[in-house]
């Protein structure tokens, strides 16, 4: 799709605010979130069940300008693109972070990993730079019941200032997550990318992903990787289950 075409089109928008951003290396930012609907994986811990599809009562559908008027009215020029799926391929709204990136604005995406992440050609198509965006891509456990939904292989597309999450709710998705990231361990170090271990809230303590990345410390360090534990801040600040923080 080409820049002139994306302009008339129209996105479904579930929520756009501004907060803290609750994980991984921006945590603390404030931010804003602009979060798309529309999702085709189900994780069994998903939190955000109310940005499954595009046909909830409460999404808008905004063209990018209106979108944009909203972020400027908030006045953070780093956004989050969330979902839902802000990736999926086909649809209009794939390229709502790329034409932001396009305008200036410091944008981060949030993807299931499930979906190709821009190609150069589409990058081009917005006038955007590799590094004018960033990633955080998940790995789907299996604990989350998606594992057969992960392209693992985009891996190798990530770079510096990128990043991969692994949400984990016990010991087996923990050892699942070291399994993939020794496949990939050249390109993860290479890059220096964080790899954020996320617990399920309230299924798995942080302490003990804490205990995990100590006993696995040395192999961390011999293969010059960067391991954290990413706790999602915004359930610690506001109440875990409220919306549009
Ligand atoms: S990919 Fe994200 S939005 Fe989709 S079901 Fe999983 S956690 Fe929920």
């Amino acid at each position: 799709m080409k820049i002139q075409e994306f302009e008339d089109q129209r996105i479904p928008l579930v929520e756009l605010f501004q907060s803290i951003s609750g994980e991984g290396i921006s945590a603390g930012n404030v931010v804003t979130f602009i979060r798309v609907a529309g999702c085709d994986l189900r994780c069994s811990w998903c939190d955000t069940k109310y940005a499954f599809s595009e046909e909830e009562s409460d999404v808008q559908m905004l063209t990018p300008d209106e979108i944009m008027d909203r972020i400027e009215e908030l006045g953070s020029t780093e956004l989050i693109c969330t979902g839902g799926e802000p990736l999926e391929a086909g649809k209009v709204k794939r390229y709502l972070p790329a034409y932001l990136a396009g305008k200036g604005y410091t944008v981060h995406i949030e993807t299931s990993g499930a979906c190709p992440l821009y190609t150069p050609q589409e990058l081009k198509d917005f006038r955007v730079d590799r590094d004018d965006l960033s990633y955080c891509m998940d790995v789907k456990c299996p604990g989350s019941g998606m594992q057969d939904r992960n392209r693992l292989d985009s891996i190798l597309e990530l770079c510096a200032d990128d990043e991969l999450k692994f949400v984990v709710r016990d010991r087996h998705d923990m050892e699942y997550a070291l399994q993939v990231i020794h496949r990939y361990r050249d390109h993860l170090s290479e890059e220096d990318l964080a790899l954020n271990f996320s617990p399920v809230f309230e299924s798995l303590k942080p302490v003990e992903i804490a205990e995990f990345l100590k006993e696995h410390a040395a192999y961390f360090e011999e293969n010059d990787l960067w391991p954290r534990l990413s706790l999602q801040l915004h359930k610690y600040i506001w109440p875990p289950h409220m919306r549009g923080v």
